[in-house]
């Protein structure tokens, strides 16, 4: 009891309070969660953790609805020398979800949706107790901006965007898994040897550089004045973005994503499973790149930025716009340079040279840099720290 008491005292001090409202339930079942928590040892809580996150990127969008359909098409299609189901042109006389090639959609829905949410809920609020809540008090140990936190009320802002545009993306999923299930048309392709596998294994940089080019482009011009302040602004209320900010993006904006991902469906000969794969990489990284939370890529996965790389883009917003692969932005010159500064005023992600910016910008931006956290970067050093020098050398270039 005393030890409880003692803790929310600290929490007072620190200017956090459970919030009534509670941004998720696990803050008001914190110390309940905790005593089971901590009999776990503790490479089995960090596996579980990262199992968590996984879970939360894979069932994102009802994808895996998707991925059930092409495991039995290329079950049944093993197994009896062709598709499942290809009865879509009876009945055309009338307009029947039969008659779309929809047979059964209600039921596709229902599950993208109910797992989908059950996922984002239940998991999202997982890892939301276990960073935020459980180690609220050493942020510095694993926060990307350990000094700041998001308001109780953009953390339900974000959750209640991220849950509308889920259902958007859950319900479109869906339609797509049904669509495809009853036969209808699409490139996918279930026997590896119809493209050979050369194909098979082209496949896999092809359809994950495609998305992630596009996406990098994509995100970009949504960047541009008209568009940032009319649709992608809402995503950028969370200067210090979470796993729930994910899917909190306007529904225009998603929709637009979704249409464009699922392009090479319908294009190219594309084997179900490096698509869905590729799928899955990117929800999983999408978590972890809003996550707020210092993850670093691993050593096989050369092209993937640090969480740190995106969680820059919600703090410094016209800079860093590819998701996946770090080079798009060195390629295009939107990579975060030390010696510029960045504000929401400053558009097209070249940033603005420190010896342009007034005195209160630079001081502003500083500031900035100062809360970051070093732990988030490589070799846990802060790549963007000026020394004074350097400072002073930036500001004489002034002509
Ligand atoms: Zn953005
Ligand atoms: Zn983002």
């Amino acid at each position: 009891m005393g030890n409880k008491r003692k803790k929310s005292e600290k929490q007072q001090q620190n200017g956090w309070t459970a919030d009534p409202m509670a941004v998720t339930w696990t803050e008001n079942y914190n110390d309940v969660i905790s005593k089971y928590w901590n009999k776990v040892p503790y490479s089995l809580g960090k596996t579980l953790a990262t199992l968590a996150v996984f879970i939360v990127g894979v069932s994102i969008n009802g994808d895996w609805v998707n991925i059930f359909v092409h495991v039995t098409r290329q079950w049944g299609y093993n197994s009896r020398g062709e598709t499942a189901n290809n009865s879509t042109q009876s009945n055309l006389s009338e307009i029947t979800l039969e008659s779309l090639g929809l047979q059964n959609f209600w039921t596709f829905w229902v599950y993208s949706c109910l797992v989908s949410y059950l996922m984002y809920y239940v998991l999202g609020g997982f890892l939301h107790w276990y960073y935020y809540v459980r180690q609220r008090d050493n942020a510095e140990e694993w926060k990307c901006q350990p000094k700041k936190f998001m308001s109780p009320e953009l953390e339900r802002h974000e959750i209640t965007l991220g849950s509308l545009t889920l259902f958007m993306n859950a319900s479109i999923s869906a339609l797509l898994a049904c669509y495809i299930s009853n036969g209808g048309y699409s490139t996918v392709y279930y026997d590896i040897a119809d493209y050979g596998w050369l194909w098979y294994f082209l496949q896999w940089p092809v359809i994950f550089i495609y998305q992630d080019y596009m996406t990098y482009w994509m995100h970009r011009i949504y960047h541009i004045p008209f568009l940032y302040r009319n649709f992608h602004k809402l995503h950028h209320k969370y200067k210090q973005p979470t796993a729930f900010s994910v899917t909190a993006i306007h529904p225009v904006e998603a929709l637009h994503i979704q249409l464009m991902d699922i392009l090479p469906l319908f294009t190219i000969p594309t084997h179900w499973f490096p698509f869905y794969a590729v799928a899955l990489y990117t929800y999983y990284h999408g978590i972890i790149d809003h996550s707020g939370v210092n993850f670093k890529a691993y050593w096989w996965q050369p092209w993937q930025p640090d969480a740190i790389f995106h969680d820059n883009h919600h703090q410094y917003f016209h800079v860093n716009f590819g998701f996946n692969i770090g080079y798009w932005d060195k390629l295009h010159g939107t990579y975060r340079r030390k010696d510029r500064v960045y504000t929401e005023d400053i558009f097209y992600g070249q940033g603005k040279r420190i010896d342009e910016v007034s005195a209160e910008e630079l001081k502003a931006d500083l500031e900035e840099r100062e809360s970051e956290n070093p732990l988030a970067y490589r070799d846990n050093k802060m790549e963007f720290k000026l020394s004074d020098t350097e400072l002073k050398a930036m500001k004489g270039t002034k002509k």
